[in-house]
C-alpha cells in the first residue's frame, strides 16, 4: 500500500509540475539556512518517504530555479517537453544501463532512431553518426580526445603537446576541456564571426613547432554569448588544406539546424569531423542531454573504447550492436536519449521545426520593442535567439540590480553580460530565448521593469 501512495504522490506531483502554467521563480538559500528549515534527513533509521517528500514540496524545490520558466531568459535557459519529462520518468523506473547493446537494446534503439533525426540535420555524410552524452561538456572533450588520438596515430606527434585554435567567442568548455586533454589553445581574439581568412592569418603567424603541435580547430555554431555562428564553410576550407581536424561545437546553436530560416547559416557544418549538439538546450530535452557526432565514429571508437576482461563479454558475437560506450568518454550510462525519443516519435519533427522557429521569432520581435523603446538599445542585430541590448545610461552595478531585484520578486530571470567592445569589456543585458510559450507580453514587462 505504502509503494502504491507514495508511487502515486510521485506521479501527482509529476503532473503538477509539467501541467501549470505559471509557476514561481524559485531562488537559492545559503545552505545553512536549508539545513535550519529541514534539519536532519539522512539517519540510521530514515524519516520516511513521506516526512523527506514533504520537505521536498514544501522548501527545497522552492530553492531552484526552474529553467522552463516563460521569463527565465538568462545563460541558456530549456523548455523540456511533457511528452519527454514524462519518459524521464520512464527511463528511471526501467533501469537501463545504456554502455552496451547486449544489456541496453531496446533503449538504444531508440536513442539511434533520434540520433539518425540529428545526423541527418547536419548533413554530414552517410557513415556519420553520433552518441548521447551527459552535455555539451562532454561532447566537446569525447571530440578533442578523439581527433588527438587520430593525430598521434603518426609517430611524429607522438610525443608533442597538442595545439588547437578556436576563437575567445568559444564556450568556456572548450577551454576547461583542453586542460583536460592536456592540449595547448590559442584564441582568436574575436566575439564576432570567425572566418575562414582569421584561421589563415592566425595559422600563417604560428611558429613552426607551433604549426607542428597543431591537429584541430573548433568553430561554434551559435556563440553562447550572443547566438554568432562561424564561418563554416570558409574554416572547413583552411581545415581541409592544411589537414587539421574540424570540430563545430553547436551545443546550443544546434536546434536551429532544424529551422529553415536560419539552416543556411550553419553551410559548412555537413563538412566537420565532429559536432556537439546539447538537445537538452534547444531541443527540448529535460537533462541531462548532449550529443557527439563522428563523420567517421570509427575513429571515436579507437580512442575512447575500453578493455577489461570484464567487458569482453560486450564484444562477443550474440552482444554485437552499437555500444555508446565507445564513443565517448562514459561507461555506464543512463538511455539519456530515450526522453528525447518518445518525445520526437510523439510531436513529430515538424513541431520541433516549429518551436525552435518561434525561439527565433521572439528574438527579432525582442529586438523591434527594443528599438521601439527610447531607454534601450540593440548592441548588435539578434543573432539565432540571443539578442543584446543596453539600457540607456545604466553602470555594471544597475544592471546587477535589476536582476536581483527581479529576481526576488520571483517575476523573471534575465542577467547582464559583457560584450566586447575595442578593447573595453561592456556590461549588458541579455535575453535567449528557447521556451516557445513566452509571450511578447513577458518581453514588454520585462522591458518596462527597465524604466
Ligand atoms: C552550453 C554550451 C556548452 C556546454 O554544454 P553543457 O551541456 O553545459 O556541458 C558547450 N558549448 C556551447 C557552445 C554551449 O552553449
Amino acid at each position: 500500500m505504502e509503494l502504491i501512495e507514495m508511487t502515486l504522490d510521485v506521479m501527482k506531483y509529476a503532473i503538477g509540475r509539467i501541467s501549470a502554467t505559471e509557476h514561481q521563480i524559485g531562488k537559492p538559500k545559503k545552505a545553512e539556512e536549508l539545513k535550519a528549515i529541514v534539519g536532519e534527513t539522512v539517519t540510521a533509521k530514515g524519516v520516511g518517504g513521506e516526512y523527506a517528500f514533504n520537505l521536498w514540496k514544501e522548501h527545497l524545490s522552492k530553492a531552484n530555479v526552474p529553467v522552463d520558466h516563460p521569463r527565465n531568459l538568462a545563460f541558456v535557459p530549456a523548455s523540456p517537453t511533457r511528452a519527454a519529462i514524462m519518459f524521464d520518468l520512464v527511463t528511471s523506473a526501467s533501469s537501463i544501463h545504456g554502455a552496451y547493446w547486449m544489456e541496453g537494446a531496446g533503449g538504444i534503439f531508440c536513442e539511434n532512431e533520434a540520433m539518425s533525426w540529428i545526423v541527418s540535420l547536419t548533413g554530414l555524410p552517410a557513415g556519420a553518426f553520433g552518441v548521447f552524452t551527459s552535455g555539451g561538456t562532454a561532447a566537446n572533450l569525447s571530440a578533442i580526445v578523439t581527433a588527438r588520438e587520430f593525430w598521434r596515430r603518426d609517430d611524429t606527434y607522438k610525443r608533442e603537446k597538442g595545439l588547437i585554435i578556436t576563437s575567445i567567442g568559444a564556450h568556456s568548455s572548450i577551454k576547461a576541456m583542453a586542460k583536460v586533454a592536456d592540449v595547448d589553445i590559442l584564441l582568436v581574439d574575436t566575439e564576432e564571426r570567425l572566418t575562414g581568412s582569421d584561421l589563415r592569418n592566425t595559422i600563417e603567424g604560428l611558429n613552426f613547432h607551433q604549426r607542428k603541435r597543431l591537429f584541430a580547430v573548433v568553430a561554434t555554431g551559435g556563440t553562447t554569448n550572443a547566438g554568432i555562428i562561424d564561418d563554416l564553410e570558409g574554416i572547413a576550407d583552411i581545415c581541409e588544406q592544411e589537414n587539421l581536424w574540424f570540430h563545430v561545437d553547436a551545443a546550443y546553436g544546434g536546434g536551429a539546424l532544424a529551422a529553415d530560416s536560419v539552416r543556411h547559416l550553419f553551410n559548412g557544418i555537413e563538412r566537420a569531423d565532429s559536432i556537439t549538439i546539447d538537445p537538452h538546450k534547444w531541443m527540448f530535452s529535460p537533462y541531462d542531454c548532449g550529443a557527439v557526432i563522428y563523420k567517421e565514429p570509427e575513429l571515436a571508437k579507437e580512442a575512447h573504447s575500453q578493455q577489461g576482461s570484464y567487458l569482453d563479454i560486450f564484444k562477443d558475437e550474440g552482444a554485437h550492436g552499437f555500444n555508446p560506450t565507445d564513443y565517448q568518454i562514459q561507461l555506464t550510462r543512463r538511455v539519456r536519449g530515450l526522453p528525447l525519443w518518445f518525445s520526437l516519435a510523439t510531436h513529430g519533427t515538424d513541431r520541433y521545426k516549429q518551436s525552435v522557429e518561434r525561439g527565433l521569432e521572439l528574438a527579432q520581435l525582442a529586438g523591434k520593442m527594443i528599438e521601439e523603446n527610447p531607454n534601450v538599445e540593440l548592441v548588435r542585430e539578434p543573432s539565432l535567439s540571443c539578442v543584446l541590448y543596453r539600457r540607456i545610461g545604466w553602470k555594471p552595478e544597475d544592471y546587477t540590480n535589476w536582476t536581483y531585484e527581479n529576481h526576488k520578486k520571483g517575476f523573471a530571470l534575465v542577467t547582464p553580460t559583457k560584450w566586447k567592445n575595442g578593447d573595453t569589456f561592456e556590461t549588458v543585458s541579455r535575453f535567449c530565448f528557447i521556451n516557445p510559450d513566452t509571450t511578447e507580453n513577458d518581453i514588454q514587462m520585462i522591458l518596462e521593469s527597465m524604466n
